[in-house]
């Protein structure tokens, strides 16, 4: 569940504590036992929650943060289903039956 999301904190992933940087995986295969193992890499990492927030902005292909592109097509259609009406801003809390902008305030029921 995506609590908190900050398009502006979205730092490349530490490739010294990257999963895969050992791995003889083709992350960007498109063949679903590949994306599966590739995926597997993914949840043993320590980055990957930095990493799949850098790869919503900026890698449209291939598996990461332990998700394939597909995957995080939808994931971003749904955060964009959470963006403020009023500001547009995706900084977006989800509280008690509802949802708070971070970046101004508005809140509303879910
Ligand atoms: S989450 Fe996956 S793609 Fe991202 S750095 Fe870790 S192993 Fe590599
Ligand atoms: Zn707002």
């Amino acid at each position: 569940m995506v609590k908190i999301i900050r398009t502006d904190d979205t730092p490349y992933p530490d490739r010294k504590r990257a999963a895969c940087r050992n791995s003889d995986l083709d992350f960007h295969a498109d063949d679903a036992a590949t994306q599966w193992l590739a995926k597997r890499v993914c949840s043993r990492c320590s980055e990957i929650e930095k990493c799949l927030a850098y790869a919503l902005v900026n890698e449209p292909y291939g598996v990461w943060g332990g998700l394939t592109e597909a995957e995080r097509r939808k994931l971003k259609r749904r955060i964009a289903r959470v963006m403020c009406p009023g500001c547009s801003s995706v900084d977006i809390l989800e509280a008690d039956g509802g949802e708070v902008c971070l970046a101004c305030g508005l809140s509303w029921n879910v």
